[in-house]
Order: C-alpha cells, then structure tokens, then sequence
C-alpha cells in the first residue's frame, strides 16, 4: 500500500513523500532542505528511491545536494528547463509519462508556466503535485511568467479529475480563504471552510491535500469566470472586466498588494 506524508520544511513548507513501507522504498516532492526528509525517512526506515522537482526555486531544491551525496543514484526528475544548477538527472517535457522505480506508480507531466517559465506537475489517478502554481484558495505569484500563461496553466489543472488529491507546497490556506472571502464573501461553501481551516491551524495540522472539486467552489483563481467575482474584481479595481482571463490578471495583482 502506497502513504503519502507532508513533511513540513523551512518557514512553510511541504516536503510530500509517497512511500510503501512494505517495501520500506519511498519517493519525495520538492526537497527543499534535506534534513527533515532524512529524518522521516530513518524513523520510517525507508530508503530514497528517487526525487519529483517542480520548479528550481531554492526552497523546492535545496536538500538536492545533500540527499543526492547519501543516495548516489537517486532518480532526480524535473524539468527539462531549470537552470543547470539543479541536478536534474532526468528530464523530463510536457505529456511524459513517468514511473516512480520501486513505487510502481505512473505519473504524467504536465507543463504549467506562470509562478517560473520551467515550472511542471506530476499527477497520476490519486494525486497531483503542483508545487507552487495551484494552492489552496490561492495560486502562485507571478515571477517570471505572464498572467495569461498561469492562467492557462491554472486551466489545464482545473481539467483534471476532480477527486485528485492536490499537494500543494506550502501551507499558505488560513490567508489564502480569508483573502478569498474578501473577494467572495457570500460562497457558503467557504465560509464553511474557513472555520475548519482555522481549526486546523489552531490545532497546528496540515490543511492539505485539497482537491480540485473543492478548490473548484472555494479558490476564487479558479472562479474568474464567476459573473459575481467579476463584479467584485471590477467594482475594487474600478475597471471593465472583459473576460475571465483579464478578471484572473486583476485578481492576482490585488492579492500581490493585499
Ligand atoms: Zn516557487
């Protein structure tokens, strides 16, 4: 049987790892620092197998180095793109499919530009890892892509199967909803989900995985197309929204400066 586990790491990240521990193989997503992965993996007495990168942001890479010195064969998948600084021993390009050696798991890459222009996701029929393009009631921010490509990109995820389990790779969900309430503030459905993302946090746990149905009703990225949201991006930004794309573009400019 196949676990997943968020490993937190640095400020606020996550470090997801799919294991068996029948086995007692695993893989990790994104590692960021090493040290809690080694960690993990001792008390759960589990060997590396290989590493998913997703973008080569630092905190998503950091550990690379010195995971790869305890494993000298581990499997780095990434992008084909990243800078050359990122020990990527496989690349990989969008539509590619995958198999996670040890795990016996298929995953399929998905190009997703926007929050960087090297930017993946891996997801297969139970989970998808989207590093830092989808997150809970929010998206990434725009650092070397353009509004329309992660608007594309956030399009393209929101096509995949609604039961997919979204690991997202940083608990960002408590500022997020309540951003996202400031936008939508009549969605019952999350109103209803702030108070459980609050109680939660009180309690210290992960908000994540999500999934896309949820993020679907809740995450106002995904809701650009929303005649009311349109209304309220329009009304705040004082400007005549003229498709879901542009009203996506003003929305991530408001949540920059809020
Ligand atoms: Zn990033």
């Amino acid at each position: 049987m196949i676990l997943l586990q968020a490993i937190p790491a640095l400020q606020d990240n996550y470090i997801w790892c799919l294991y068996d521990p029948s086995v007692r193989r695993a893989w990790c997503v994104d590692p960021g620092d090493a040290e809690p992965v080694i960690q993990f993996l001792n008390q759960q007495q589990l060997d590396l197998m290989g590493v998913l990168i997703t973008h080569h942001h630092p905190d998503h890479t950091g550990g690379l180095p010195t995971l790869m010195k305890h494993w000298p064969h581990l499997i780095v998948i990434g992008p084909t793109h990243s800078p050359t600084t990122v020990k990527i021993n496989t690349p990989v390009v969008h539509e590619q499919l995958i198999n996670l050696k040890g795990l016996s798991l298929d995953f399929k890459v998905l190009a997703i530009p926007g929050h960087t222009l090297d930017h993946i996701c891996f997801f297969n029929d139970t989970y998808l890892f989207c590093g830092d393009t989808l997150f809970s009631a929010g998206c990434g921010r725009l650092f070397e892509g353009t509004a329309d490509q992660m608007y594309a990109s956030l399009q393209r995820l929101a096509a995949l199967p609604q039961h997919l389990q979204v690991c997202c790779a940083h608990e960002y969900t408590e500022a997020n909803v309540a951003f996202a309430l400031s936008i939508d503030p009549h969605n019952v459905r999350l109103q209803r989900y702030q108070v459980a993302v609050q109680r939660q946090r009180r309690q210290q746990q992960c908000t994540l995985p999500s999934t896309l149905e949820l993020e679907q009703q809740i995450n106002p990225f995904l809701r650009c197309d929303d005649p009311n949201l349109q209304q309220t991006i329009a009304h705040q930004t004082q400007q005549t929204i003229t498709s879901a794309r542009m009203a996506f573009s003003l929305l991530r400019k408001m949540k920059d400066h809020a």
